[in-house]
């Protein structure tokens, strides 16, 4: 069970422990902002369970959290749609595309990589998206923390989504 942490200003923070999470509130160094209806219960404390919590006091934002660039992150971040068509034929269809391709020195970067289907790459062969006429869907960019979550081993809680994407 993991709880979202806030920044005082809301700007999501980090995925800490419900332990972590439940420490903070008994410090009232953060407030609780969403819970899951429940209760947790020790002999001397009984407090709703925290989903989402809040910094009390401003802290520092956090540097850009590190997502490996893998087949899968590229993937993730781009919903599994191929950024030329638009076709989302199945994780196993799909492959990662070079923009610039890496024989003329592109290269492995969250922005020079896009997810293409099988078709979309072998039509764009060694060129780039201009000199094939294929517009590329959105620019490809670093993973805002939403996308950055499940791409580093975690689980997104519906409850957080509300803070994700502001
Ligand atoms: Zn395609």
């Amino acid at each position: 069970m993991a709880v979202l942490m806030l920044n005082a200003t809301y700007e999501p923070m980090h995925v800490i422990s419900l332990r972590r999470a439940v420490a903070l509130l008994a410090l009232e160094r953060a407030q609780l902002v969403e819970t899951s209806g429940r209760v947790l219960r020790s002999p001397s404390l009984a407090i709703p369970e925290p989903l989402v919590i809040r910094l009390r006091h401003p802290a520092p934002a956090p540097r850009r959290w590190h997502v490996p660039i893998t087949r899968t992150a590229i993937l993730l971040r781009d919903e599994d749609t191929c950024q030329y068509c638009g076709a989302q034929p199945g994780r196993h269809e799909l492959t990662v595309d070079h923009v610039i391709p890496a024989s003329r020195g592109g290269q492995w970067t969250w922005t020079n990589l896009v997810t293409a289907c099988k078709a979309c790459n072998a039509a764009k062969g060694n060129r780039t998206p201009e000199e094939a006429g294929m517009a590329l869907r959105r620019p490809p960019g670093k993973p805002r923390f939403g996308q950055a979550v499940p791409l580093r081993g975690g689980r997104l809680h519906p409850a957080w989504r509300p803070y994700l994407w502001t």
